[in-house]
Formats: C-alpha cells, structure tokens, sequence
C-alpha cells in the first residue's frame, strides 16, 4: 500500500518588542528568574490589560509579509486552563475572530515551486516556564519563572498542505526567512522565539478524505521537525500497514532516541471554554492603517530571490542561498558593486565562505572578512597576480587573520609566476625528469599532459600560470 504524507504546521514566534503585550515589563532573554514580572502579568486580581501598540502593527505587518487579510475586527479570547506556569488560570488569546486570515507562503523543493495556505495568524501572550528541581540539585521541588509570562507571540497556523517533511522544513525556512527580512522576529530558536507543532497524517494514495493526524509537540529545531515527521511516517505506516488504526493525540518527540511518544489522546484533550476577553475592546483596523503599514514590507526574500536571479544573471539556486538571509543578500550586493562578477562572487560566497562560516557557527554578520576584502582577493585572481588554487588557501588565511589578500600574497611570496624564462626553466626540468612520460605524450598519450602541467605546478609551488604551463609544455615537447 502507498501512502501519501499529509502535514500542517503550527508556529509560535515571538514577536520582537522592549515590552511584553500587556505590560510594561522588558522582554529581554536571559534576566533573573521573575525579575521582569509585575502585577499584570503575574494576573494579579483588580489589573487590567493594556496592548502594546508596536506589537499589533509587528504583528499585522507579519500578515501583510504572508499575504494574509488582516481582519478589519478582530479580539482576543480567554482559552481557560490551569497550570502552575499560567497564573491567570488563562492565556489571552484569539479564537473565533483572529488578527489575519487566508494567506500564503511560496516554497521551493528541488526546485518545484508549491503554494502553502496560512489558515489564520494569531496574537497571544506567552505563558511562563517550570524549572524542575531535579536539573538543579534539589529533587522533588518545581520552580517557576514568571519572565515569559506574557511575552508577545504570533501563532501562524498553516494549512494541511505540505506532503512531506522537506516541504515542511522549506515552509520553516521560508516563514523564518520571511519574518527576519520584516524584522518582526529575530527568530533565535534557541531562545525560544521560534516554536513549532507539527500535524503529521497518511492516507492511501488516491484517498480524498484525510487520515487521522497526530500532533507532535517540542520540536525546537528544524531539523527535529523534519526527523520527527519522518519518525511519525514511518509510524503511521506500519500501523496501517498491519491493519490499525492511528489514534488523535499529541506526541512529543525525543531527540536523542529519534521517537516521538505519546502525550496525551483526543479523550484527555482540554476543553478551553474560549470566550471573548472582557477586559480588552475588540480591536478595529481601518484601511488607512493597514496602508499605512504595508508601505514598510520591504523587499522580500521572494522577490529578492527572483531579483537576484535575473538582475545579476545567477542560477536560480545561488539565488536561493544568497537571500536565504537579508545580511547575506546585503554582503552579495556590497561585493557586487564593488566587482562586477556576480557568479564568481556567488562561487567564493557559497562555497569557501559559508563553509567557513558554518565550521565556526558563525553568522555572516560576524564574518571576518568583510565584503572589499574579498573583492580585493578577487582582483587579485582577476589580474593573474595569483592563481585560483593559490586563492584558496590566501582566503583561509584571510579568515584566519583578517590580513588583506595584498598582505599574504607579499609575506609569502605568493605571485603567481608569469615571467616565461622561470617557467620555461621549470618545464625543462620536468621533461628531463621523466623521460618516459614524454615519450607516452609524443606517441599520442594526451592525458598523460596532465601529469606533467602536474608536476610543474608542483614545482613551482602552485605559483606558475597553469595557462603557460600548458603551452611551453607543448612547445618544448613539439
Ligand atoms: P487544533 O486546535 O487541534 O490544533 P486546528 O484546526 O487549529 O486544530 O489545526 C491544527 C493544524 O493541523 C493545522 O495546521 C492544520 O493544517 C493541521 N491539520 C488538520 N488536519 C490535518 C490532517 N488530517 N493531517 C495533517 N495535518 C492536519
Ligand atoms: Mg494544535
Ligand atoms: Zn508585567
């Protein structure tokens, strides 16, 4: 039996504000526990909420960059439940009338292009975080930080759209991607701005009706949601396979044993009693705003990747990789205007630099060679001062020491060799050395020209001009 894979993704990001949604308390990551807490979002009795202004416009502003409608009424809903970590005994949320609907994410899979339907985005707060005494030395006590506690987040809702898990990690890239160019979310996952659910079903090949779903919780990379989903595949198939049934529930994956476990079934699912918050007026967005707000959507990284593709005459996929993010586009186009090249800047980018950057987990905003620098190796190669061989080991010294290309290639006597008595010298002793060789090459052996040019550049250390090395070869052989 064939089955196809069917997944909607639920994401919470957190919105990038000084304060937290109802309050004036700081959202800043990393302060002690409950010091950024007061009244309000500590739910005290008698308070009331009051919403950040820069938070909604973040937040219709994350509409406007997904293409969703923004609800010209929308309200925030109390959705009931008790926990230690949620001292209301609520969170404020949206429910029935949420702030954008309808919208969509283009991805891009292999180069297959795929709409991905966004049901609905959603303001809410965050809830706060338990720390259990046994990762602290003291077994059988919780504590509580209050920090999170309403910390300003959006929930986008996706569609059940996607038919596999890499589509599911490009709808993450892209969303991620998407919320950094409009600088609504830093999305740092490690601090938990960028949270993900997936809803994982199968359903034979063919079928019209969904399968029954599953929903996998604790995902906080992508690449867990992408095992998790894969796990979850494999899981679901089996049991089909063997004539069972999948059970609705909410499982949780474990990263370090590959597998996700149930949670909780349907039957223990909560019961929310959502209804509209009385003590915040509906909020009600009129034309002008929205206009007002969508004039500040930069260029995104969409129309940044079809830019680039035309614009600079590049493979639609270094584009790709160029605007996967905007500090890595904005490093391409310094270059670009510094050397007209742009496949050979993509090249050096994609390949050496990100590889760099990649072994020192390090962004390209710490990257230590700034855009003229690079430029600056390039003419360099350009003029035939130095060979592309010879370049790449210059530019892991760049890295290394942040010293110019100009420096190195002094230091270390690095020019490439172009005077053609030194090369005409070398090449002379290299027919000497291997006569046989020579002997191949004259009666019609052509690659073994390769083993020669070889030895050459062996012997000059890389420096000598493989073009003339090419051709003097040539000559003195006949
Ligand atoms: P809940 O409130 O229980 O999370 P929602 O209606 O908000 O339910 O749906 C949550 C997510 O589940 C959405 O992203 C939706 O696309 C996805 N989804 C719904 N049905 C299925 C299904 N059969 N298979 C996979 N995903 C699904
Ligand atoms: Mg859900
Ligand atoms: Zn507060």
């Amino acid at each position: 039996m064939k089955y196809e894979t069917v997944i909607g993704l639920e994401v919470h990001v957190q919105i990038k504000t000084k304060t937290k949604i109802f309050c004036s308390c700081s959202t800043e990551f990393g302060a002690r526990p409950n010091e950024n807490t007061c009244p309000v979002c500590l739910g005290m009795p008698g308070v009331l909420p009051v919403l950040n202004k820069r938070f909604l416009e973040s937040s219709m502003r994350a509409c406007l960059a997904t293409h969703c409608t923004i609800e010209p009424m929308n309200r925030f809903a109390r959705k009931n439940y008790f926990y230690p970590d949620l001292p209301k005994g609520y969170q404020i949320s949206q429910f029935e009338l949420p702030l954008g609907t309808n919208g969509h994410i283009n991805i891009n899979v292999d180069g297959t292009k795929k709409r991905v339907g966004l049901t609905r985005i959603h303001m809410e707060e965050d809830a706060g975080k338990l720390i259990h005494g046994e990762n602290l030395g003291s077994p059988g006590k919780s504590y509580v930080d209050f920090n999170r506690t309403g910390v300003p987040l959006c929930e986008v809702v996706s569609e059940p759209d996607m038919r596999s898990a890499e589509e599911a990690r490009a709808y993450l890239n892209e969303l991620k991607s998407i919320l950094e160019y409009t600088e609504v979310s830093d999305c740092n996952m490690e601090e938990g701005s960028l949270r993900c659910d997936a809803n994982v079903s199968i359903r034979p090949v063919g079928q019209k009706e969904f399968g029954t779903r599953t929903e996998l919780k604790n995902l906080n990379s992508f690449k867990f949601v992408q095992k998790a989903i894969e796990y979850e595949v494999d899981r679901q198939t089996q049991l089909l396979d063997q004539g069972d049934t999948v059970k609705q529930e909410t499982r949780l994956y474990d990263s370090d044993r590959g597998e996700t476990f149930p949670m909780r079934s349907k039957e223990e699912a909560h019961d929310y009693r959502y209804f509209p918050d009385p003590d915040l007026v509906p909020i009600m967005i009129d034309e002008p705003w929205v206009a007002r707000l969508r004039e500040t959507i930069p260029e995104l990284p969409e129309q940044k990747r079809q830019r680039f593709a035309t614009s600079y005459a590049i493979p639609e996929y270094d584009a790709g990789v160029l605007t996967s993010s905007k500090p890595l586009a904005d490093y391409f186009e310094q270059c670009t205007t510094l050397f007209p090249h742009p496949k050979t800047i993509s090249n050096w980018i994609m390949g050496d630099l990100l590889r760099e950057l990649k072994k020192d987990s390090k962004d390209i905003l710490d990257c230590p060679i700034p855009p003229s620098a690079l430029v600056d190796m390039l003419k360099l190669i350009e003029a035939g001062t130095i060979s592309g061989n010879i370049a790449k080991g210059i530019f892991e010294e760049m890295y290394q020491t942040q010293k110019s290309a100009g420096s190195i290639v002094e230091e270390k006597g690095l020019k490439q060799i172009t005077d053609s008595s030194a090369i005409e010298k070398i090449v002379a002793e290299v027919i000497q050395a291997n006569p046989s060789q020579v002997e191949e090459l004259k009666g019609g052996k052509e690659k073994v020209l390769g083993f020669l040019v070889g030895q050459v550049m062996k012997a000059s250390k890389g420096k000598a001009n493989p073009g003339m090395v090419n051709k003097l070869l040539k000559e003195q052989i006949g």
